[in-house]
C-alpha cells in the first residue's frame, strides 16, 4: 500500500473523537458533558436533483452538521469535494465547534458538503445545485440558527446564491446573516478574503515570538493554493517579511531556494490554472514540499496529509496548520516530542470564521466596517486566543493542539452546564 493510500484510510470523524478524549482525560471531564460532545447534536442528509445543461438531470448527495449549538447560532462552511463523506463532515463540523469556541465569539460549530466535482460542472449547474442545497438545507439554517460560509471549493459567488436562494424561500425579504463570505456589493465584510490566512499570520508572529525566531529570516513553504494558501503566500512575505521557497496545488509545487514572488505565482496560477511551471522554480511533489528544511511548514490544502510515515522528516520549527485536520494524532506525538511546533487547525484558521463573525455582526445591525477596524479586530482575537491557548500548554505540559481542546472543551462544557443541558 503507497502512503497515500494508508492516509486515505484514517476517518476524520474517528480522529476528532480521538483528540477530544485526549483533552477529556487531561480535563477530567464530566463523562456526560463527553458523551455529548463525542457527537453531533443534528444532522440532515439531502438528495439534489439538478438540471443539468444537457437536459439530463443529476442527482447529488449533501449534508449539513449541526455539531453543537450551546454557545450560539452553529457556524461553519460548505464543502463542494467529489471525495466528501458523512464522516468529513462531521469531524468539519466539531473542529467548528473549538474553533469558535477557541476564539471565544458567541457561535456554535456546523458544516456542510455536497458530494460533487465544481471543476466537472458549469456555472449555471453549479448555481442550480447551489440553491438545490439551500431549498433542502433552508430549513435547518438561518441568521439565528445555522450560518454557513466558504470552505473547500465554494466561493463568495456561490454565497450570493445560496443567500438569495434562501432570502426567496422565506418570502423574499433580504437575509444576508443567513450565510458569510459573501461578496461585498451584497453584505460582505471588508477583510473576510484573507481571513484565514492573516489569523495563521498573526498566530505564527506570535509563535515566533515565543520562540524566538527571527521571521525576517525565515523560509515558508506552503501546500495548497487556494484561498488559503494564496493569501498565506503574500501576507507570509508582506507582514512577516518570511521568504516564501515552495507553494504547490493538486497539479504538484515548485521550488525556489532564493524565493518565489506571490503576486506573481498568483498571476501565473489565474493564467494556466496552477503554480506548476512557474518561471525560476524547480519542481517538487506535494509530499515533498513537506518535508523542505524550511522554518515554517503552512498546510494549506486537506485533511491527513502529516502521517506517522512523515512525520519524523518534518523539519519546520513551526507548523502552521491553515487546512482543516491536516495532522494525525499519531503525528502529533512524534511532531511534538521532536520540538516541532504546531499551531493547531482551529486555532491557527480561525481567523476566517472570526472575520465571518464580524460579518455576520454587520449584517444584522447593517452598519458596515472599515478594512483597517477589521484588521484590528482579528489582530487583538488571533494574539489574546494564541496566548490562551500557550498558557494553557506550558500550565499542563501538553502540546498545543491538546491545549486549544482544553480551552475550547471547557468553553462549551460550562455553556452546557449553564443551560442546564448536563
Ligand atoms: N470554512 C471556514 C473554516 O473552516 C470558515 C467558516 C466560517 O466562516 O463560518 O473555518
Amino acid at each position: 500500500m503507497t502512503k497515500q493510500s494508508v492516509a486515505d484510510k484514517a476517518n476524520p470523524f474517528e480522529i476528532a473523537q480521538a483528540q477530544l478524549d485526549k483533552a477529556a482525560a487531561k480535563l477530567g471531564l464530566d463523562p456526560a458533558v463527553h458523551a455529548v460532545l463525542r457527537e453531533p447534536l443534528r444532522e440532515l442528509h439531502v438528495t439534489l436533483p439538478v438540471k443539468m445543461d444537457d437536459g439530463s438531470v443529476k442527482v447529488f448527495k449533501g449534508f449539513r452538521v449541526q455539531y453543537n449549538d450551546a454557545r450560539g447560532p452553529n457556524k461553519g462552511g460548505i464543502r463542494f469535494h467529489p471525495e466528501e463523506t458523512i464522516d468529513t463532515v462531521r469531524a468539519l463540523a466539531a473542529w467548528m465547534t473549538w474553533k469558535t469556541a477557541v476564539v471565544d465569539i458567541p457561535l456554535g460549530g456546523g458544516k456542510g458538503g455536497v458530494i460533487c466535482n465544481p471543476k466537472e460542472l458549469s456555472d449555471m449547474e453549479l448555481e442550480r445545485l447551489s440553491r438545490a442545497y439551500i431549498d433542502q438545507v433552508g430549513r435547518i439554517i438561518g441568521p439565528d440558527k445555522d450560518v454557513p460560509a466558504p470552505d473547500v471549493y465554494t466561493t463568495p459567488q456561490i454565497m450570493a446564491w445560496m443567500m438569495d436562494e434562501y432570502s426567496k424561500i422565506t418570502g423574499g425579504y433580504n437575509n444576508p446573516g443567513v450565510i458569510t463570505g459573501k461578496p461585498l456589493a451584497i453584505g460582505g465584510s471588508a477583510g473576510r478574503g484573507d481571513a484565514t490566512a492573516r489569523g495563521g499570520a498573526y498566530c505564527t508572529r506570535e509563535a515566533a515570538k515565543h520562540l524566538n525566531i527571527d521571521l525576517s529570516k525565515a523560509k515558508v513553504a506552503i501546500q495548497g493554493f487556494g484561498n488559503a494558501g494564496q493569501y498565506a503566500a503574500t501576507l507570509f512575505a508582506s507582514l512577516l517579511g518570511c521568504k516564501i521557497v515552495a507553494v504547490s496545488d493538486t497539479k504538484g509545487g515548485i521550488y525556489s531556494e532564493n524565493g518565489i514572488d506571490p503576486e506573481a505565482v498568483v498571476k501565473h496560477k489565474l493564467s494556466t490554472g496552477s503554480v506548476v511551471g512557474f518561471p525560476g522554480t524547480r519542481p517538487i511533489s506535494n509530499e515533498d514540499l513537506l518535508e523542505l528544511a524550511v522554518d515554517v511548514l503552512v498546510p494549506a490544502a486537506l485533511e491527513n496529509v502529516i502521517t506517522a510515515d512523515n512525520a519524523n522528516n518534518i523539519r519546520a520549527k513551526i507548523v502552521c496548520e491553515l487546512a482543516n485536520g491536516p495532522t494525525t494524532p499519531e503525528a502529533d506525538e512524534i511532531l511534538y516530542k521532536n520540538d516541532v511546533f504546531v499551531i493547531p487547525d482551529f486555532l491557527a484558521n480561525a481567523g476566517g470564521v472570526t472575520v465571518s463573525y464580524f460579518e455576520w455582526v454587520q449584517n444584522l445591525s447593517n452598519y458596515y466596517w472599515e478594512e483597517e477596524d477589521v484588521h484590528v479586530k482579528l489582530d487583538k482575537k488571533m494574539t489574546q486566543s494564541f496566548k490562551d491557548v500557550l498558557v494553557m500548554s506550558l500550565d499542563y505540559k501538553v502540546d498545543m493542539r491538546v491545549a486549544a481542546y482544553m480551552v475550547s472543551v471547557q468553553r462549551v462544557a460550562e455553556a452546557m452546564k449553564l443551560r442546564g443541558w448536563v
